[in-house]
């Protein structure tokens, strides 16, 4: 039986965002303005909410300027691009953040490309994904980034070894598949069609899940010692209306004893997401300032 160690998000996430912050202050005592990021939230998804908040609140921790826009649900495809076009000239603001999802009457993909690929903080520019792929000085979406950041925890050097990535979304899947090939990984992607996908996760030294089903991938389709990454975040409500809770894409009880290391749902990859956020934020601030980036982060 494996020793499974469970990788603690929350920890690597609060180390990092504490490293961002002493960077960001040294720049202000240099007399650089701190970097800025503006997030813009149309209408009252709760959801949505809580997001902008604690981005909002992490933002000011690390030091940063933190610029809200809360638009009501009924605003129009015209006024956010015109808010998009402000934020893309204003000199404060670095990194620029449309919370998603938007309501169904704005076309999503014509907002995230009017985003100065400069300032795409989330990296979902056709620009960034596109550098990506071709190892071009891409912003690199928040989540996949931090699943790297937290498998390089684990196995500092990824060269050779077999990945799988189940999912193959614009925002999880696909960019995390080329960071793992850019990492010198032999990467399989999995999808909903897969076909034996137990087999192909079996074969795979790191597993990455990201698809979004509750506990889909079961304990004896992990190899014994393999690393798995848990991106999916579920909430489950019990049939007798109790307190909901959240678990992940991996049955993770039937995962310890098997798998070598784990992201625990919650307390993973989750809190990662908002920590590559304000690096992303740090980072796009030197590029755009003539700034090199700090290499410890
Ligand atoms: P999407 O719904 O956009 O994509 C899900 C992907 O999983 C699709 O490619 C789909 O395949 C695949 N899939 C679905 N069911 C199966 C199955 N039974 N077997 C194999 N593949 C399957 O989801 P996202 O990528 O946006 O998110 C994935 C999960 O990650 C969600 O739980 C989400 O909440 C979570 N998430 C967590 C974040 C965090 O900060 N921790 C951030 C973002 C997302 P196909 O393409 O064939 O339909």
């Amino acid at each position: 039986m494996t020793e499974t160690r469970i990788i603690d998000g929350t920890r690597v996430a609060d180390a990092l965002r504490e490293r961002i912050r002493v960077h960001v202050e040294a720049g202000k005592a240099a007399g650089h303005a701190p970097p800025g990021l503006a997030v813009v939230l149309v209408g009252a998804d709760p959801a949505s909410q809580v997001y902008v908040r604690s981005k909002h609140k992490r933002t000011q921790e690390c030091g940063m300027a933190s610029f809200e826009h809360i638009l009501p649900a009924e605003t129009g495809e015209d006024a956010l691009l015109a808010l998009i076009n402000d934020l893309n000239r204003d000199p404060a603001v670095h990194g620029i953040l449309v919370q998603l999802p938007l309501p169904r009457h704005i076309d999503s993909g014509r907002i995230i490309e009017a985003i100065d690929p400069a300032k795409d903080v989330d990296g979902f520019h056709p620009v960034n994904a596109g550098r990506l792929m071709t190892g071009g000085p891409a912003l690199i979406p928040c989540t996949p980034l931090g699943c790297l950041y937290l498998l390089k925890s684990v196995h500092p050097r990824l060269d050779g070894l077999r990945a799988i990535v189940v999912g193959r979304s614009n925002i999880v899947g696909k960019p995390m598949a080329q960071l793992l090939l850019r990492e010198s990984a032999t990467v399989t992607m999995a999808h909903s069609r897969t076909r034996d996908l137990a087999g192909e996760c079996r074969r795979a030294d790191i597993i990455v899940a990201a698809a979004g089903q509750p506990e889909l991938v079961r304990g004896d389709w992990i190899g014994e010692g393999a690393t798995v990454i848990d991106v999916g975040i579920n909430r489950l409500t019990p049939p007798d209306g109790g307190k909901s809770r959240l678990i992940g894409d991996v049955a993770f009880a039937e995962a310890m004893g098997v798998a070598g290391a784990i992201t625990p749902v919650p307390g993973g990859v989750g809190p990662m997401t908002i920590a590559m956020l304000m690096r992303n934020t740090l980072e796009a601030c030197c590029r755009q300032t003539g700034r090199s980036f700090p290499d410890d982060l």
